[in-house]
């Protein structure tokens, strides 16, 4: 009896039940760029820290226009000014420096009229406050400036280093072992002997997933033999938290990466997804629950395909991060599609808005041996199973290609 496929949402979800968070460590924040917070980081005092000003100029006591202000001081970023300011007195001050005490606005150098070196003349009014930054206008002290499971970009670097914090506490990358199956695959460059071709996999997975967080180790080839298989899975079990293999995964006389993994003890979750491209995607875990182990087909769409579906959002579960989500939830199919029957199709598409629609068009031929679908790809977009055609116009569901 033919084995019953599993829906490509119910993969996912055993994947994530399969995945819990790595354990956390204090990172400084400059090695932090690309990690995931264990902890939430909370403001260490106000930012800014003290009352200063939004421009140069001179900081004075709120008042009228037509004043004539005694210059007494200079306030500068860095160097405050410690003078107790009054009536008929001004500070020059220069944007970001500490308001001196007694000042209650600050006003522009434009608005003012030198008068000889040491005075000024006012020509606008300077109401309280004005052109005041409050202490803590950005962050208040003990606030959450960034919660847990947030990805640490430059921009939340520079606001937790702004928050007053030197290190973060982050989820540990995981480690991942890439391994290629197949006699046929020869190192990029290599020169092809009869019935060989170029191992894309494995600069794309290692890519792939050093873009989503994890420390790969150098991928490794593995020949189409079953001692070589399990000696070469066994020995990145043991060092790995993801094991990602390629090809073999099928059941000709020549694919021995299931009967390796059943050897090594490590327990299948599913296997043959009804996904196409990447139906003989293979899934599972050692009873101690650790690595992850994902056996993708060969083919380099279906690799990078399955990767984006289901490791993808492992490397992320297990760095305590959200799924990647595509640029849209959904678009509009651009052109028919023919339908398979009894798999859903996730094609490679490319995306323009127009008038606020946004429509999906394949990205070239879509078999699984076109490696330039993928090239200036967007998204995957659902096709989902059925007889004849999915009409140009009609709404699809749309995925995250990982890239
Ligand atoms: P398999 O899943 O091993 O049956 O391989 C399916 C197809 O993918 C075959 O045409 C293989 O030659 C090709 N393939 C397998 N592994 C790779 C790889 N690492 N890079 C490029 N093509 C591959
Ligand atoms: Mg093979």
């Amino acid at each position: 009896m033919p084995r019953s496929l599993i829906s490509i949402t119910r993969a996912r979800e055993l994947v994530l039940e399969a995945t819990q968070a790595l354990s956390a460590e204090e990172v400084a924040i400059d090695d932090a760029l690309g990690r995931v917070l264990a902890e939430e980081v909370r403001a260490a005092g106000d930012v800014p820290p003290f009352p200063c000003s939004a421009m140069d100029g001179y900081a004075v006591v709120a008042g009228e226009a037509g004043r004539t202000l005694q210059i007494v001081g200079e306030s500068r970023a860095g160097t405050p000014s410690s003078h107790r300011l009054t009536d008929g007195e001004a500070i020059r001050i220069s944007t970001g420096a500490a308001i001196p005490p007694g000042a209650t606005a600050v006003i522009p150098q434009e608005n003012v009229a030198l008068n000889g070196s040491d005075a000024i003349h006012t020509n606008t009014a300077s109401p309280p406050g004005e052109h005041i930054r409050g202490a803590g206008e950005d962050m208040r002290a003990d606030t959450v400036v960034l919660g847990a499971g947030t990805f640490l970009g430059p921009v939340a670097l520079g606001a937790a280093t702004a928050a007053g914090v030197g290190s973060v506490t982050a989820t540990r990358r995981p480690r991942v072992a890439v391994l290629c199956t197949g006699d046929e695959l020869r190192a990029p460059g290599e020169p092809l002997g009869p019935g060989e071709i170029h191992n894309s996999n494995a600069p794309m997975l290692t890519g792939l997933a050093q873009r989503a967080g994890a420390v790969v180790d150098p991928a490794s080839r593995l020949p189409d033999d079953r001692d070589a298989t399990t000696r070469g899975i066994g020995d990145a079990l043991a060092s790995s938290d993801v094991v990602i293999i390629t090809g073999g995964v099928s059941v000709g006389p020549h694919d021995h990466v299931k009967p390796a993994l059943d050897l090594l003890g490590v327990e299948e979750v599913f296997w043959s997804v009804a996904l196409q491209p990447g139906k003989p995607t293979w899934f599972g875990v050692p009873s101690e629950g650790r690595p992850l182990v994902f056996g993708l087909p060969g083919n380099p769409v279906s690799a990078v395909v399955t990767f984006s579906l289901f490791v993808s959002p492992a490397l992320a579960a297990l760095q305590g991060a959200p799924s990647p989500e595509p640029p849209w939830a959904t678009a509009v199919l651009g052109e028919d599609v023919a339908r398979n029957p009894k798999r859903d199709q996730m094609v490679r598409v490319r995306l323009t808005e127009v008038d606020g629609v946004v429509r999906a068009d394949l990205n070239r031929a879509q078999g699984s041996h076109i490696l330039t679908s993928l090239l200036g790809a967007d998204a995957l977009a659902v096709i989902p199973m059925g007889e004849g055609e999915l009409a140009s116009g009609c709404a699809v569901t749309l995925h995250a290609l990982a890239s």
